[in-house]
């Protein structure tokens, strides 16, 4: 806006914007109530620059989101360091995008009985052109919050796809690729849409990709069980990552088909230090046996931990001990030398 004489004008058409947007509307017979967001920057004390004036302004209304829709919110020089760690990293990841940034990492998964490899773990990276590679861990919960890992995703899906592929191709005719779904991508209405197109797309054989889902994902949420059915009727692989750690109900194992479960490395690595996660990781040892699915523990770092789990029926094997996450020259340099199934 030009020539604007005081801030009381300013606020005066900010609340006007605001009511207007809040009115109802109707769209196909359906009544629609939406509210606004507003952030606003001022010439010249914010910024002299449209690109400045535009971040402020961004920064602001992101602030006005956070406390509660149909709010406004002056950019102020003081706001919140967090407020703006977090902005900053969100429009980093924008751009990470859009430069395609991403890169996957593969981390073999064991058979321990023939010592081949029958899977990979597909782990996203960020290859930053200043930082170097980073780890999920430091952009995951900006990607989940800013619905920007629906793309990324999509991304990592068709990646891991096409890739599996070519190691199929390779002379890999089993090895499996497995591949990390967030709580807020199996939440997105578009998430089945998404997967069939890149099947489509890549004519991978679904048997050969796994989805590595949260138990937190699947209770109390009926939607996600329909989901996994549905991933399930396309001969996609399910398996319960981290388990154990969740608000595990035992219950959900017979509701929705999983095919394997993931003992999460927090018992792994207690393995000799801590009974009761030595107890714990044969009794799902056991559940996964009579329920005849497949267990595989994540995180093994030592030969005593392989040890104790080959003695308990766990035939599966991730972790330091035989691998690390390779760039996937690497897994196919392995596929080369006969080391996968
Ligand atoms: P996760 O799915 O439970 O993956 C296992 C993590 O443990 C990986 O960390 C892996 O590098 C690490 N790890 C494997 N073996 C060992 C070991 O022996 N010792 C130790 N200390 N660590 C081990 P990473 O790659 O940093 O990934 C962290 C988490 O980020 C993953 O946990 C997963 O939840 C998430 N994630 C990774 N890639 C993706 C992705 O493409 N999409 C989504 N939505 N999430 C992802
Ligand atoms: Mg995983
Ligand atoms: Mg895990």
């Amino acid at each position: 806006m030009n020539e604007i004489s005081d801030q009381k004008f300013l606020i005066d058409i900010i609340n006007r914007l605001l009511k207007e947007i809040a009115t109802n509307f109707y769209v196909a017979e359906r009544e629609l109530h939406i509210t606004a967001s507003i952030g606003v920057s001022v010439y010249p004390k914010d910024g002299k620059t449209p690109e400045e004036l535009l971040r402020n302004a961004d920064l602001a209304m992101y602030i006005a989101k956070r406390d509660g829709r149909n709010k406004f919110q002056f950019y102020e020089h003081n706001l919140n360091e967090e407020s703006l760690l977090k902005l900053e990293k969100e429009s980093a990841l924008r751009r990470a995008i859009d430069n395609q940034e991403f890169v996957l990492y593969y981390q073999p998964q064991i058979d321990t009985n023939s010592r081949k490899m029958i899977g990979v773990e597909a782990l996203l990276r960020w290859q930053h052109p200043s930082q170097g590679l980073i780890s999920p861990i430091e952009f995951l919960e900006v990607a989940e919050d800013s619905g920007l890992i629906v793309e990324i995703g999509k991304w990592v899906f068709k990646t891991a796809c096409q890739q599996a592929c070519n190691w199929h191709q390779a002379g890999a005719k089993q090895l499996r690729v497995a591949i990390n779904v967030s709580n807020r991508q199996i939440n997105d209405n578009n998430f089945i849409q998404m997967l069939d197109e890149v099947l489509a797309e890549t004519k991978v054989d679904p048997k050969l990709i796994q989805l590595e889902i949260t138990e937190e994902t699947v209770i109390n949420n009926e939607r996600v069980v329909n989901v996994i059915n549905e991933i399930s009727k396309r001969g996609i692989r399910v398996a319960f990552d981290d388990f154990g750690t969740g608000n595990s109900s035992l219950n959900y194992l017979r509701m929705v088909p999983i095919d394997q479960l993931k003992i999460d490395r927090s018992f792994i690595k207690n393995i000799n230090h801590n009974k009761n996660d030595e107890v714990i990781i044969r009794a799902i040892l056991s559940i996964a046996n009579d329920l005849e699915l497949d267990v595989i523990a994540e995180g093994v770092e030592t030969n005593d931990q392989l040890q104790f789990l080959s003695k308990y029926n766990c035939h599966e094997i991730q972790g330091y001990y035989f691998s690390k996450p390779l760039a996937a020259e690497d897994v196919s340099v392995l596929i080369l030398n006969d080391k996968a199934t």
